[in-house]
């Protein structure tokens, strides 16, 4: 068959990849000069920094796109697992070190927090049923289908849904569970991976947590952008063709069918056609349908970062650090429900000059500082951005006893709205729909079209969710998808 992907997201490139796998001939068009979508690359004189994610995890699911192709995945790319996951710090000189091993994140927890080890492996331990009991039952499967929920893993869930925890908060379960001030806003802030608040956000996504701690984290070779890089260099090894700078203008429909796109003005022709353009966005502009919006106030948070270029080095911060905010519920009340920020924001410093080679100048560090914050509804951004940096600076001299600005040599920022505009995202939403409320998993998009046949959706913004890891999932449910079409 011949098909579309459009865009070249981790979502587009996977999809790409597995059905090229099943002999088809496959054609990405992509509206910016490079492939990766989110995950792009800026430089800053001797600086460089990955524009996007920053944490990756589950890398066997990359592996195996590699693998399925008969390839060697290390021939491509390669990564290295943290021993460290995280660095927390409060302005009260607390501070807590998130250790991959799980002995040592235990007594960590128990020195530092006077926490009962007992009640922490009974937290992990939930969390881990949690996610057996869901991942190949929801994360694999479409949702909307039938056939999805008539087996055995639907009864052995129902069987446990108490287990999930679904109709309290993450906060709630984990001031029911853990108890500790500190540790709470550690198993508080994992609502933030997919967009969320963890007052709104429902108990089961302690399973994001899990995750983390089970599978750990890891750091590429290069950087986040190899992972687009090796998937762009499979791609075009097993025959996938691309066409960047190449603005799809509409998805053609026949007859309640998906049988090309518009590009140019000029219609080309396809079998099938897969958007891994923001869900958003594709039901707006290319299908010109303005009946299918996600609800605007379940949008997941977007981010305001700061690219900074610093001319020393920390010696106590790894690649991964926080700087927690005070006022937690403050924080998130804000962002979710006044569309602003804090003036006392948590702060996510990502380093990885720390761990990879030529991102910075010798002894020097690259810093990705990124801010939690709404969705663009059109805030004026440089004001915020200006107040923002101001209160940023003082709350990181406070915590380091620096004064940062001196350090700062190359500086570039962008906000929820560049965002945006550099990856076409509805509102600047990182991840689409957000998972507060119960009810949110199954209010995502499903990967195909109920009124449109031989159309489907990869993606963050789509089912299962947002980050690589989901993404990736969601490029395995559209191939099956239409493997069955046949
Ligand atoms: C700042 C930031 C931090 C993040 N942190 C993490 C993290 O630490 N870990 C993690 O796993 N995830 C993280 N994420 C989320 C992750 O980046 C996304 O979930 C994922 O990359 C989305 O991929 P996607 O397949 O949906 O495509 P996208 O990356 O959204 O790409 C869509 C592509 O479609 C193209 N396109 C749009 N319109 C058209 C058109 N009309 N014609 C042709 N092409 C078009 C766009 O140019 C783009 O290349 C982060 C995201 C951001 C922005």
């Amino acid at each position: 068959m011949r098909i579309a992907v459009i865009g070249s997201g981790i979502g587009g490139l996977s999809s790409a990849i597995r059905l090229a796998k099943k002999g088809h001939s496959v054609s990405v068009f992509e509206r910016n000069d490079t492939y990766g979508g989110k995950l792009g690359i800026i430089k800053l004189n001797k600086y460089s920094f990955d524009t996007g994610p920053s944490l990756l995890t589950m890398p066997h699911l990359i592996d195996e796109l590699f693998q399925m192709h008969g390839e060697n995945p290390r021939d491509y790319f390669n990564y290295r697992k943290k021993d460290i996951h995280c660095k927390y710090f409060w302005d009260d000189k607390t501070n807590f070190t998130a250790f991959s091993d799980k002995s040592k994140y235990i007594n960590e927890a128990v020195s530092k927090f006077y926490i009962e080890k007992d009640s922490l492996l009974k937290y992990f331990s939930r969390s881990k049923k949690k996610y057996d009991l869901i991942n190949e039952l929801f994360l694999f499967r479409p949702i909307n289908k039938i056939s999805t929920y008539l087996n055995f893993d639907t009864v052995k869930a129902l069987l446990n849904l108490k287990l999930f925890q679904l109709f309290s908060s993450l906060d709630q379960v984990n001031n029911n569970d853990i108890g500790n001030r500190y540790m709470i806003q550690v198993f508080n802030r994992y609502a933030t991976y997919n967009g969320s608040s963890p007052y709104l956000t429902p108990g089961i996504m302690t399973i994001i947590q899990h995750l983390e701690n089970h599978y750990g984290t890891h750091v590429c070779d290069e950087g986040m952008r190899q992972i687009p890089t090796s998937m762009y260099e499979l791609c075009r090894k097993i025959g996938v063709k691309f066409h960047f700078n190449k603005s799809v203008e509409s998805i053609i429909v026949k007859n309640k069918e998906a049988t090309g796109i518009k590009l140019n003005n000029k219609i080309l022709k396809f079998d099938k056609v897969i958007s891994n353009v923001d869900v958003n966005i594709t039901y707006k502009k290319l299908l010109n349908d303005k009946t299918y919006l996600s609800n605007k106030k379940n949008m997941s948070s977007s981010a305001l970062i700061f690219f900074w270029g610093i001319n020393r080095e920390f010696k106590d911060l790894d690649l991964h650090n926080i700087l927690f905010s005070n006022d937690y519920k403050e924080e998130f009340k804000n962002i979710f429900e006044k569309n602003e920020i804090t003036n006392d924001p948590t702060i996510y410093i990502n380093i990885t000059s720390k761990d990879i080679k030529n991102v910075s100048p010798k002894g020097c560090e690259n810093w990705f500082v990124m801010i939690n914050s709404p969705k663009d509804i059109g805030q004026d951004w440089d004001k915020i951005k200006n107040t923002l940096r101001k209160n940023i600076i003082e709350k990181i001299n406070k915590n380091f006893s620096v004064n940062i600005q001196d350090h700062i040599v190359e500086e570039r920022v962008f906000t929820p709205k560049d965002i945006s505009i550099n990856t076409n995202s509805y509102l600047g939403s990182l991840y689409g729909e957000s998972s507060n409320g119960i009810l949110s998993p199954l209010r995502r998009h499903q990967n195909f079209s109920r009124s449109i046949k031989n159309l489907y959706f990869c993606g963050g913004t789509v089912h299962p969710g947002g980050g690589i890891p989901l993404c990736i999932m969601s490029s395995k449910i559209v191939s099956d998808l239409i493997e069955k079409s046949n």
